[in-house]
């Protein structure tokens, strides 16, 4: 199956006329069951040390991430925002936070999150550095984003590789891929461990032989097969990716 995208509650910057804090709205409160997990056990621990997670960002559909992006071009949003495609949020994988809200120095936060599997995307612990509010839990994709820089992949930096990987998995297009499902075949092949060039979206002659080494037959007339029986592979080397949380 692919990785699924739950519901949560969690408290967000929005208020409501009284200036009370409210949930995260609906269309943003989605992610998948690792980073559900992550978050709750990263506002546990935060709590401890009197410090409050409050979101203001985590899913972003196609729609809402292209607006966002059209938003950044305008001039209308200051932080940066690419297009579909390259963005954890669209896999319901990354997060923005109201950095006032944590009460203790952005480094200490950072220890916390390492320990939940949730990275930062800038490259120090300063608050005012734009995106200092923005954090990824990669799961099984940080693996597509070592690939990528090890120099087994050529075609994307490790960054958009890892976050358009998230996105496939979770059954969202992406546009760079004419076929979205060998990409998603690619991206499985990846994650288990396969070296089969670039994730481009053509099931070439090294993610035919990956697929022939894992027992899948190729039968470039039935995808969606192949595609199936990669996803029960991942979903067995990855399950807390699949599992649906006990919070
Ligand atoms: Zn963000």
């Amino acid at each position: 199956m692919k990785s699924p995208l739950l519901a949560i509650d969690i408290i967000s910057v929005y208020t409501n006329k009284l200036g009370d804090r409210l949930p995260l709205p609906i269309r943003m409160a989605k992610c998948t069951p690792d980073t559900h997990t992550a978050i709750f056990n990263i506002a546990v621990e935060l709590a401890q040390k009197g410090g409050k997670l409050i979101l203001s960002d985590l899913f972003r559909s196609y729609d809402m991430q292209s607006q966002s992006h059209n938003d950044f071009v305008s001039g209308k949003k200051k932080a940066f925002s690419p297009p579909p495609g390259g963005s954890f949020h669209e896999a319901g994988r990354g997060f923005d936070l109201d950095l006032s809200a944590l009460k203790i120095p952005l480094a200490d936060f950072w220890k916390i999150a390492a320990g939940h599997g949730v990275v930062p995307i800038i490259s120090q612990p300063k608050a005012s550095m734009s995106e200092a509010w923005h954090f990824d839990c990669r799961g099984s994709h940080q693996l597509v984003y070592d690939y990528y820089e090890q120099g087994n992949g050529t075609n994307f930096k490790p960054y958009k590789a890892a976050a358009a990987s998230a996105i496939l998995s979770v059954g969202i297009q992406v546009d760079d891929f004419g076929d979205t499902r060998q990409a998603a075949i690619q991206s499985g092949l990846i994650r288990l461990g396969k070296v089969i060039g670039n994730l481009d979206g053509n099931i070439g002659k090294r993610s035919r032989q990956a697929l022939n080494e894992l027992g899948i037959s190729v039968d470039m007339a039935n995808i969606p097969e192949m595609l199936l029986q990669v996803e029960d592979m991942v979903q067995q080397a990855f399950p807390d990716e699949f599992r649906m949380p006990s919070v």
